[in-house]
């Protein structure tokens, strides 16, 4: 489910709303007094899961947009999903290149 956290800027109340891929340019409402002024939160739920909850989760058949890739704590884990779907052991070699990705580093090496 894609849920989101916002608080709103006039009240400050917190709530969840569901934003479907479709709806990003849905105006989001302050349940409470109704104001369109809202912030968009770190989600709390996805900020504070496990590395595989975030591996059970991911659906190696649906299209990713580019906001799944801005998030680089998602980058490589896609690709062990689907190799562990897939019965493939991918070794510590793809653990180094995952955390290469992560921090950036592997564009200083095709930059060499
Ligand atoms: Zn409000």
């Amino acid at each position: 489910m894609p849920l989101f956290e916002y608080e709103c800027l006039t009240c400050h109340a917190q709530f969840t709303e569901i934003v479907l891929p479709w709806e990003k340019n849905k105006v989001i409402e302050c349940p409470r007094c109704h104001a369109q002024d809202v912030k968009k939160l770190v989600s709390r739920f996805s900020y504070h899961q496990s590395e595989q909850d975030r591996l059970e989760q991911i659906d190696t058949r649906a299209p990713r947009d580019d906001s799944y890739y801005r998030d680089d704590r998602n980058i490589g884990l896609w690709a062990k999903k689907r190799a562990k779907e897939l019965g493939v052991d991918l070794g510590p070699k793809f653990e180094e290149v995952v955390e290469k990705a992560r921090s950036g580093k592997i564009l200083d090496e095709y930059n060499k």
